[in-house]
């Protein structure tokens, strides 16, 4: 059974980090707890664009809408609306508009997102009331 490094505590031979001390006990431990320092240090520099607070709240209400959109779609049970409904409240979550927006290289914040969602909403209620 290992000991730890740091601590010299027994260890179960699978553990991540230590229980006692925090020592990381693998490489791969190891390279999480510095990516967690190197966002923390970011962060508290400023240099991570979701500390912005309007695009937090934006963000927050992105995802009430895209949620509330999606089960609305599902409450409908028609098949093309649906589809639409949910394709509207997908395209509006902040994590599909920042995928999004490494595909094709634009910034997709809100500004973006906002008339995506109205185009699928839009078709979706035509599709809804006219199919
Ligand atoms: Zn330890």
């Amino acid at each position: 059974m290992p000991d730890c490094d740091a601590c010299g505590l027994s260890l179960n031979g699978s553990v991540n980090f230590c229980p006692r001390c925090g020592q990381p006990q693998n490489e791969a431990a190891a390279k999480r707890l510095d990516d967690y320092v190197e966002r923390q240090a970011a962060r508290d520099a400023g240099t991570d664009t979701r500390t912005d607070d309007r695009t937090a709240l934006a963000d927050r209400a992105s995802y009430i809408v895209g949620y509330v959109t999606i089960v609305a779609g599902f409450a409908i049970t028609a098949d093309l609306p649906t589809v639409l409904f949910v394709l509207a409240g997908v395209s509006i979550l902040p994590p599909v508009g920042r995928i999004l927006g490494r595909i094709v290289g634009l910034s997709t914040g809100i500004r973006v997102r906002a008339p995506l969602f109205a185009v699928f909403v839009a078709a979706g209620v035509a599709a809804w009331q006219f199919l």
